[in-house]
């Protein structure tokens, strides 16, 4: 049922206090489209503070600590978000719409685990050290010495806002760095909320501070020549901008940017676990995942089984309504923006040829939520492989099925995109698994699964998907710079 809401004041969190400003804009609820927040804009006074604080926090208190105490500090901040979790997990669906079933399973254990997960990077990852040979035969001695980058500013977005930006924030604390954070303007609320989590736990001041605004609060952050490196999730052209601010200052950046990403059913697939696996990618956080299936091959043998298969888990597996119904697991998306984003492609879907196999529209409710910012999962054929539907990132619950004949030909297919984030393919053939998987041209690649993952491996995106790799020992490449020691003999 729909509940009251409060209008919250989301202030910005600097040196350890909560700041506001009095510039304020609205933060809107998906599910009716009413104001549950303001957040106060940081402009460059406020952006300045933050970057100086996260400096003498570097240079002080944090950057003194040694290594296991600082460990100890991040543990205890992911027991912090545990402790407060009922109040994340309102935040965040206040912010998202997103049912509490998935919410409270992905996000916010995911975002407090991502502390937990990187406490140790740094003890658990030795360095090199070579022996070389001298002219003297006495030899000398390297070892890489590891250091933290500095100040990093943390660009997040809003599809899984505390997971993604704890994400960064984990690592790079727990390599010794201070952080100013620049969560998305459509959801600021848990950045804010992890602030009074830090000075519960008692992390010094300046180490994580949070500035709010659009993207010019993010690009005061990107051009400062206070701040070492960026780490950004967001859109390719978002991460393109960024590139091209931090050049001046010579600034270290990592993005994680947008995907088109394939599903590739073969014809030797267990259907039964591929149309679950592919139903969650396809349809999960309302498709609003950047690691989520937009464009499905599936071999012609058995492309109208796939076809109804998949319809009949939209239309059985997936239930809109309120958040904190438990039968829910289907939302709306983030805004009345990316809606309109989404719906324009279902209008061109039609224009470009498509078949409409489910979905295709907004739902009507005939109550508050017809405020809100819902769309229809959406099941498609009869779209070219070249069309702007099926070569376009949407970010909604929307796919295409495209029938394919063989596998050299699908291959092709998968690859024949400007990114590169993922892809996931369905096979019970163990060759071709190992055949294929290496021809594929993404930063992960799932085999009979999705969204499997391990917080230790590798992160990232090829092509117009990502520059850098995150996730354990990867992200030490970004959160951390290696010095050589060489000691004569
Ligand atoms: P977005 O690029 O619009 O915004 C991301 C962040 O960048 C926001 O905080 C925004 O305020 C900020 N920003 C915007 N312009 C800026 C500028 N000029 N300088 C500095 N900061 C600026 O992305 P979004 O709409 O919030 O998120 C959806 C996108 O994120 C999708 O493309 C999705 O694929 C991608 N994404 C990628 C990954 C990944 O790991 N590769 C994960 C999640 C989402």
């Amino acid at each position: 049922m729909h509940k009251e809401i409060t209008v919250r004041q989301l202030p910005n969190f600097i040196n350890g206090e909560f700041v506001e400003t009095g510039n304020t804009f609205d933060v809107l609820y998906p599910i009716t489209g009413e104001v549950t927040a303001q957040a106060h804009i940081a402009g460059k006074a406020e952006v300045d503070a933050a970057v100086a604080a996260a400096r003498a926090a570097l240079n002080g208190p944090w950057g003194k600590l040694p290594q296991a105490e600082r460990a100890k500090m991040v543990h205890a901040i992911g027991d912090g978000v545990n402790k407060r979790f009922d109040d994340f997990l309102a935040a965040e669906v206040l912010d998202t719409g997103k049912p509490y079933s998935l919410a409270s399973h992905v996000d916010i254990p995911g975002g407090a685990a991502n502390f937990a997960s990187f406490a140790d990077v740094l003890r658990e990852h030795p360095t090199e050290a070579f022996r070389t040979d001298t002219r003297d035969g006495l030899g000398a001695l390297n070892y890489g010495v590891r250091h933290p980058r500095g100040v990093i500013g943390i660009i997040s977005p809003w599809n899984l806002p505390l997971l993604l930006m704890t994400w960064k924030a984990g690592p790079a604390l727990a390599c010794g760095n201070t952080v100013v954070v620049k969560p998305s303007e459509v959801t600021p609320s848990t950045a804010t909320l992890l602030g009074e989590v830090m000075n519960d736990v008692g992390v010094p001041e300046g180490v994580y501070n949070v500035v709010h605004g659009f993207g010019e609060t993010g690009a005061l952050i990107t051009a400062h020549p206070g701040v070492d490196g960026i780490t950004f999730t967001g859109e390719t052209v978002t991460g393109s901008t960024i590139l091209r601010a931090v050049a001046p200052t010579l600034k270290a950046a990592s993005l994680e940017m947008g995907g088109k990403n394939a599903g590739i059913v073969f014809e030797d697939a267990d259907l039964d676990l591929t149309i679950k696996e592919l139903g969650r990618s396809c349809f999960v956080n309302s498709g609003q995942v950047c690691l989520g299936t937009e464009r499905v091959y599936v071999h012609e043998s058995i492309f109208d089984e796939v076809a109804q298969r998949l319809v009949d888990y939209a239309t059985n597996e997936l239930k809109y309504g309120y958040p904190d119904d438990e039968a829910t697991n289907f939302g709306p998306v983030v805004s009345a923006e990316h809606r309109d984003k989404v719906l324009s492609y279902y209008m061109l879907a039609n224009e470009e040829g498509a078949e409409v196999l489910y979905g295709g529209g907004a739902p009507k409710f005939g109550d508050e939520r017809d405020g809100g910012s819902w769309v229809e999962p959406t099941v498609w054929k009869g779209l070219a492989h070249d069309s702007r539907v099926a070569t376009e990132e949407i970010f909604g619950p929307a796919v295409a099925l495209i029938p394919f004949t063989d596998e050299d030909e699908v291959i092709k297919l998968a690859n024949d995109t400007d990114y590169g984030l993922a892809a996931a393919f369905f096979t019970t053939n163990s060759s071709r698994v190992h055949r294929v998987a290496p021809q594929l041209e993404a930063g992960i690649v799932w085999v009979n699964s999705w969204m499997v993952r391990d917080p230790r491996t590798a992160f990232g995106g090829m092509k117009h998907s990502g520059i850098g790799r995150e996730g354990g020992v990867h992200g030490l490449e970004f959160y951390t710079e290696t010095s050589n020691v060489c000691v004569k003999i």
